[in-house]
């Protein structure tokens, strides 16, 4: 029998954190997308670094600080990103030379997709260039489903740990019968007790979800400073709803919908520009905004500083 390790660290490719560190995934992700910036070819828009799907309206956890917590607010819903949706925004991508990260995560868990594996073969078909990861509690992970998704083109697969140790356990030995390195597999530690924040770098997710259990107060006014989400990255919800990014779990930033509209002319309609401007202006006096206590400058630096650029060639919006 496996002892469980009196350090978490002592396995290889664990990503531990605690409430004063920045958590080493960011750090990694914001190597990434800077170096995945990006102009269309057309109109010399900077494009988006990272393209969230979320597959679908399911997760098997109600995490104390995540919105599905409370479930009169976020819903179990068994629905989940169509073919047809999936196809029309891979197409597009393909014929705009689209080569960014595809992240297979969001409000949902991907595993209960219930073609999450040919979903991941799709994509890495049609975007043979593009980068893609999946981040999933793990619950439904077997060692012949982590093989199938990286023989079908996944690159990164992003365990967080909600129970104990023993799940660094059972997950490094399921990493080794899978044969994956630990750069393939990483084991995100989220069981620390309330005190360290469960081991997460936490946000209030645009205000949707109370953290005063952990003393983080709901946010009296608006912060000031700039966010670059919406510069480096899109958010696709499973109906192909796009929202601003993916914090927004109360949905109130829809700026258009896949199916209806492409995702690049929503990724470049006056909307999105508006919000892009204000946020780089640190005005987040709009909603979802208005109650974010992210930081939001920890990735897409270049982005940002390449919207900047565009906007004031263009004079699309105003930047101040
Ligand atoms: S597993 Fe993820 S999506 Fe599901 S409840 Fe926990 S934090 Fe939320
Ligand atoms: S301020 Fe918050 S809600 Fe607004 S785009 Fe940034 S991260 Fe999203």
């Amino acid at each position: 029998m496996n002892a469980v390790p009196a350090d978490p660290s002592q396995i290889a490719g664990v990503l531990s954190t605690d409430a004063h560190r920045i958590d080493p995934n960011i750090q990694r992700k914001e190597a990434i997308f800077a170096s995945q910036l990006q102009h269309d070819a057309r109109t010399g828009m900077p494009l988006f670094a990272k393209l969230e799907l979320s597959l679908t309206g399911l997760c098997n956890r109600k995490c104390q600080f995540c919105p599905r917590s409370d479930a009169s607010f976020f819903p179990n819903v068994n629905e989940h990103l169509s073919d047809a949706l999936l196809h029309g925004m891979l197409d597009e991508l393909a014929e705009a030379g689209w080569r960014g990260t595809i992240s297979l995560s969001g409000f949902g868990e991907p595993l209960l997709h219930p073609k999450i594996r040919e979903i991941v073969r799709t994509i890495h078909r049609v975007l043979p260039h593009a980068r893609m990861e999946m981040v999933s509690n793990g619950d439904r992970l077997t060692v012949s489903m982590a093989r199938d998704l990286f023989d079908a083109g996944l690159h990164v697969l992003i365990l967080s740990l909600y129970d104990n140790e023993s799940q660094l356990v059972k997950f490094d030995a399921l990493r080794a019968e899978a044969q994956l390195r630990p750069d393939q597999m990483l084991l995100r530690v989220r069981y620390k007790p309330p005190e360290e924040h469960h081991g997460l770098t936490l946000s209030n997710r645009a205000g949707t979800v109370d953290l005063s259990y952990l003393g983080i107060e709901k946010l009296t006014a608006p912060k000031t400073h700039a966010c670059y989400y919406p510069h480096y990255s899109v958010f696709v919800e499973y109906d192909g709803t796009v929202l601003l990014c993916c914090n927004d779990w109360a949905k109130v930033s829809g700026c258009g919908k896949v199916g209806e509209r492409t995702l690049l002319d929503i990724w470049s309609s006056h909307q999105m520009h508006q919000v892009r401007s204000a946020l780089l202006a640190g005005d987040r006096s709009h909603q979802p905004c208005s109650g974010c206590n992210i930081d939001g400058t920890l990735m897409g630096r270049e982005h940002a500083a390449a919207w900047t650029q565009h906007y004031q060639a263009t004079g699309e919006v105003r930047v101040n």
